[in-house]
């Protein structure tokens, strides 16, 4: 379980996330859903480590991030542009987090599991080709096999699905959702679109300015938006 106790973050002075307070627990598929700059990606950056609260704590379990290491923190990244390496094939990208990690695996052991993740992710056979000779879609599938190739504690996603079409987000958010119910790994997903987030998630947490406005299942924020903001973003997809 993951607990952010009244986070707060300010760049100069703006503050674009002000004493957030909420609960990830394991294994649940959570959706941040927010317009532009509502503080989501900060959000997520901080549970990463890749950026540091200057207020408020957040736990791992018990233990207190701030005295987590990056490296330690065990999460897994998928960002809308988070380029796959060109130059490497797809099953190299995949296998690349595994040969920087601290846990050391022989190289048969490392083919094995790139074989499962492209299995998992199903693009089997397609290990050999780069990524400029694969769709945005299945680019997309290599970025989440490859976060998943180390076994996080926690997925962190970034508008994964972000730059591609209507039809194949659709895709995707069915195949992610079958992919997390397998594995059963704690998901922290953002997004701006309430479609998307309502669909997927377990939980809905909603943001504007940096304030959480709502949470609960997509059901109970759809039955019962709790102000005019909830009501008004939430229209478009009721
Ligand atoms: P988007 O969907 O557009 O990415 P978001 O909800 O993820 O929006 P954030 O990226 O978390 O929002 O940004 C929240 C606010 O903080 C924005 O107003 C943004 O301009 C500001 N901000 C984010 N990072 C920085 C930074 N490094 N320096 C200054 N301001 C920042």
């Amino acid at each position: 379980k993951i607990r952010l106790d009244n986070v707060v973050k300010t760049f100069d002075t703006f503050r674009a996330v002000h004493g957030v307070s909420l609960d990830i627990e394991s294994g649940e598929l959570l959706a941040l859903l927010g317009p532009s700059g509502s503080g989501k990606t900060t959000i997520l950056r901080m549970v990463a480590g890749l950026e540091y609260a200057d207020g408020g704590h957040i736990y791992f379990g018990t233990e207190d991030a701030t005295d987590i290491p990056v490296r330690d923190r065990g999460v897994g990244f998928v960002f809308q542009h988070y380029a796959l390496f060109p130059h490497m094939t797809v099953s190299e990208n995949i296998a690349f987090g595994m040969k920087v990690s601290k846990v050391k695996r022989s190289p048969e052991a490392i083919r094995e599991r790139v074989e499962e993740l492209l299995a998992l992710v199903q693009l089997s056979g397609l290990g050999e080709r780069f990524p400029g000779q694969i769709s945005g879609g299945q680019r997309q599938r290599v970025a989440l096999a490859r976060a998943l190739a180390v076994d996080p504690r926690v997925l962190l996603l970034d508008e994964p699905f972000g730059a591609l079409d209507a039809n194949v987000r659709r895709d995707l958010r069915r195949w992610l959702r079958r992919i997390h119910d397998e594995l059963g790994i704690t998901t922290l997903f953002v997004t701006h679109d309430q479609e998307e987030a309502l669909d997927l998630a377990d939980r809905v947490v909603i943001l504007d300015k940096g304030m959480i406005v709502q949470q609960g299942t997509p059901e109970e924020v759809c039955r019962h938006p709790e102000n005019a903001f909830v009501m008004r973003f939430l229209g478009d997809a009721n």
